[in-house]
């Protein structure tokens, strides 16, 4: 007979080995783990906070970003359908598409992309690089969330093509996994550095990384404050960033067998510093990617993490965080933008 303990204990490993199971089903397209390591410049500048970086600027797949991720999970989704082609959407900058077109060459996968605006004369920063990528672009005007997609799809279906419809910034339960997987890389590392993380900043925005990040924290027990800064505030299909992650997280909780209960309420996102908009370029992104760049030598992006380290910045010069606190920023990636967006980072 075995006592109620083990048991229990039995209970929770045969439990772990399903979760492994799940998050074991990806294809390989990045370096992992990406780099955890100290600001010490900064941290001594905004003694006595202790500032950390993890590095998915670091991910390795046509320079880099938190999409990396998402599309281990979403391509060998499309694999395991016998699709040939992929189709995703966002804007003209978008890492999103760039880095779905890096992930269909390795696929070998046709990739299409549904971009906002009007062609422009010349293609700059992530939208040449997708080109050159090799993906199909297309241009549709006022849309930029992948409004397109069904149409597209059922039009290359008519031609006989299989195509896998990867929603706008990869943002369903299957990306999201991406970051309970990255959650489990964190605790690894943070056991290795003798580490705890007692606030995460990041930036939010398709809420595929805020919902990963949500599941991985109480999944793995890390009890880390997260501090998901918003990039964009307009809504999606008529639902709000909050209601997006919300379902993400409950569809979520139970393929992971989470016993916790989400509120609507309990998903916070602050939105104090996407005032100027999507893809507006303000001071505050500049102030922090030279902050970032002349003290510790690493580039943000001005769409997504410049916002969001410059709010990091902002909580503690304010000391909303107690102090003390070891704060961590999750470098989501993004760097060709900078290239687009010269004029207004001179
Ligand atoms: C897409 C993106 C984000 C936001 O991630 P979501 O999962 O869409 O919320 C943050 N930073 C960069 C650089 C991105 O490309």
């Amino acid at each position: 007979m075995i006592t109620e303990k083990e048991y229990e204990a039995l209970k929770e490993k045969l439990k772990n080995i399903n979760i492994d199971m799940i998050l074991d089903q990806k294809f390989d397209l990045g370096f992992f783990p990406t780099p955890l390591h100290h600001l010490k410049n900064l941290s001594e500048e905004y003694s006595p906070y202790h500032i950390f970086i993890k590095r998915d600027d670091q991910t390795g797949l046509a320079s880099g970003g938190n999409k990396t991720r998402k599309l281990e999970y979403l391509i060998w989704e499309a694999l395991q359908n016998g699709c040939d082609t992929v189709i995703t959407a966002g804007a003209q900058q978008s890492n999103h598409c760039r880095q779905t077109a890096a992930a269909c060459a390795i696929a070998k996968l046709k990739c299409h992309l549904l971009l906002g605006g009007t062609a422009p004369q010349k293609y700059n920063g992530n939208l040449l690089l997708s080109h050159l990528l090799g993906a199909q672009i297309h241009f549709t005007g006022e849309n930029r969330k992948g409004e397109n997609i069904e149409s597209l799809k059922q039009q290359l279906e008519l031609e006989g093509e299989k195509p896998f419809a990867i929603p706008y910034g990869g943002s369903n339960l299957t990306g999201a996994l991406g970051f309970v997987n990255a959650v489990k890389e964190l605790k690894a590392q943070l056991i290795a550095q003798n580490l705890k993380i007692d606030y995460l900043f990041f930036a939010s925005s398709s809420g595929g990384t805020q919902a990963g990040l949500t599941l991985g924290n109480d999944l793995y027990n890390l009890k880390m404050n997260l501090v998901p800064i918003g990039i964009d505030k307009s809504e999606k299909q008529g639902m709000s960033l909050e209601e997006v992650i919300y379902n993400l997280v409950n569809e979520g909780k139970q393929l992971l067998k989470i016993k916790k209960e989400y509120r609507l309420a309990d998903v916070k996102i602050i939105n104090d510093y996407s005032e100027a908009g999507y893809g507006v370029i303000t001071e505050n992104e500049k102030t922090a990617i030279k902050e970032l760049a002349k003290s510790e030598g690493i580039f943000l992006d001005p769409v997504y993490t410049g916002r969001a380290f410059y709010a990091m910045l902002d909580y503690l010069k304010k000391e909303k965080i107690p102090s003390k606190a070891t704060v961590l920023f999750w470098h989501t990636g993004g760097f060709p933008a900078n290239f687009y967006y010269a004029n207004q980072l001179m």
